[in-house]
Order: structure tokens, then C-alpha cells, then sequence
């Protein structure tokens, strides 16, 4: 059976929420981070990106003129946030249920969140991870729902940063794909000069 678990805190409850028709639901608003860790791991060396590249990249983001922006799709209509929505654990199988804030993470943000995640994975060399077990009552009993982003640097050290939300992951999509903008929910482009702060916490530097 599944577990209750009811968690108001992540998402306002009750607010209608904006959506795009024409693509997917909007995702919630980012949230900034509560908790950040840097562990060193010594698995076997794997192809990434050094701190010093990225921090070159990241310095070519800050020098560089700010890109235009382009304004995206803007075919909205209203959308209901659901009021509970099940999280099927892929790797388990296990079910679990939420209500109220939460169940909107889990039905909205989490989908957009694995969507964006492949993008990141497909523009990058970097390596990277997406842990989405915290939502799992079965493989974190005690574990807090929320997507755990882990990247790997070239001399195995690793940024570990939680929680992270879709918008993260098209700020790294772009970035890493050395572009100077990040292409937004709605297919607009965004200049990424405005977002190197969040970059810069996501990325250790
Ligand atoms: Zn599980």
C-alpha cells in the first residue's frame, strides 16, 4: 500500500498555476538551495571537465556581451495544480502518495525535471547524475523529496547540490553547452549572465 506523506512546504498549495497549452505544464518556481555538499570520491577516473575549465567557461559567460533574449511561446491557459499524485519509483517500483504542494512537484516539476535532465546529459561532457530517490518512501524512508544533482569533475571530485529544479537544469543545459543563453520553458532563449550567481552555487566555484 502506498504511504501518505503530506508535504505542504516545498510548493505554496491551492494557487492556480500557469500552463502552456501547447507544450507541457509550466514548471513551479525555483527554489534555492538548502543543502550542499562536496564529498571526494575515488572511483575510477571517468572523462569530465576540470574545475578550471568550467571556471574558463564560466568567466567567458560573465565577460561576454549579453546575448538577446527571445520571447517564448505564450499560449497559456489556466491549469488546477493537482491535489495528490502517486511518485512510481523507477527503481524499485514502490509507490508513493502525495498531497497538497508536494503532489505538484511530483506530477509537474518532477517530469519536466527528468525531460530537462536528458537534455543536460545529451549537450555535455561533464558527468553528471540525477537522484530522484528521496521521493521514494521505500528507498529513503527518512530521505526528503527532492532532486539531488551530482556532478563529477575530471579529478573525481564531487559537487553534490540539492534541491535542484527544471530551470537548474536548462541553466547547466546551456551553459555546458557553451552557449552564452539557455533556452527557457516556453522555447525562448534566456543570456545566462543574469543566472551566473545560481551557476556559480550549482557549480562549486
Ligand atoms: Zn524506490
Amino acid at each position: 500500500m502506498p504511504a501518505l506523506v503530506t508535504i505542504g512546504l516545498l510548493l505554496a498549495a491551492g494557487a492556480l498555476f500557469m500552463a502552456c497549452s501547447c507544450t507541457r505544464p509550466a514548471p513551479g518556481p525555483t527554489r534555492n538551495p538548502t543543502t550542499t555538499v562536496t564529498t571526494t570520491v575515488t572511483v575510477q577516473q571517468v572523462k569530465s571537465l576540470s574545475r578550471e575549465e568550467v571556471s574558463r567557461m564560466l568567466a567567458r559567460v560573465e565577460n561576454s556581451p549579453e546575448p538577446q533574449s527571445r520571447m517564448g511561446a505564450m499560449c497559456y491557459e489556466m491549469a488546477m495544480p493537482p491535489d495528490r499524485a502517486e511518485y512510481v519509483c523507477p527503481v524499485c517500483g514502490e509507490k508513493t502518495l502525495y498531497t497538497s504542494g508536494a503532489a505538484q512537484v511530483v506530477e509537474w516539476d518532477l517530469p519536466s525535471c527528468r525531460r530537462e535532465f536528458e537534455q543536460l546529459q545529451k549537450a555535455s561532457s561533464m558527468q553528471v547524475s540525477l537522484d530522484e530517490s528521496g521521493f521514494c518512501h521505500k528507498c529513503q524512508p527518512h530521505g526528503t523529496p527532492q532532486l539531488v544533482l551530482t556532478l563529477t569533475y575530471a579529478d573525481s571530485t564531487t559537487r553534490r547540490i540539492a534541491p535542484v529544479g527544471a530551470q537548474d537544469l536548462r541553466l547547466l543545459a546551456g551553459f555546458f553547452s557553451g552557449k552564452l543563453s539557455y533556452e527557457t520553458f516556453n522555447e525562448g532563449e534566456e543570456p545566462l549572465k543574469g543566472s551566473t550567481d545560481r551557476l556559480k552555487e550549482i557549480l562549486g566555484l
